[in-house]
């Protein structure tokens, strides 16, 4: 008990040497800060354009024929300016992740799923929402096709998403 008393008193004696006495009393306030600025999507633009008419579009080079999605407008290996194709938007599940934190661009839910499929007739794997499944009942193999929307307020990847077919 003694030891107690001892404790409050220097506890009130820093109190009374604090030489910011007067500027503890905080007011927080909350404040909302918006940006709004253009971006170009530059030579891929036309991917983002089909996805508002409901299409998936990749690019595949003509000299080694690897399609690509996300599209590229140049193959990374031949150096060759690649030609635009519209894929079928059915796929097959590769990979997948639970992801509680919103993605930053969009407005999703916690916890939503991220896969990754390999788009028929593509030569690598598109990264994308997958909705509308039980996280536990995922199999790799698993088929999918792709959903469109008009309903995107924030990002043109927001247009569309895959779920099982
Ligand atoms: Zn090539």
């Amino acid at each position: 008990m003694p030891l107690r008393t001892k404790l409050e008193h220097k506890l009130l004696s820093f109190s009374e040497r604090d030489p910011f006495a007067e500027f503890r009393d905080i007011e927080l306030l909350n404040l909302t800060q918006t940006f709004e600025y253009r971006h170009s999507l530059g030579k891929v633009s036309k991917f983002f354009l089909a996805l508002e008419h409901g299409k998936l579009l990749a690019t595949r080079c003509e000299r080694c024929n690897r399609v690509y999605m996300p599209p590229r407008a140049v193959c990374p290996k031949d150096l060759k300016p690649n030609r635009w194709l519209e894929l079928s938007g059915l796929g097959t599940l590769e990979s997948w992740t639970l992801c509680p934190s919103p993605i930053s661009y969009a407005q999703t839910e916690e916890n939503y799923i991220l896969a990754y499929v390999r788009l028929e007739g593509t030569s690598s794997l598109f990264l994308q929402q997958l909705r509308n499944v039980d996280i536990a009942s995922l199999q790799f193999g698993l088929k999918v096709r792709t959903v469109f929307t008009e309903q995107a307020e924030n990002h043109p990847l927001e247009l569309f998403w895959f779920e099982p077919l």
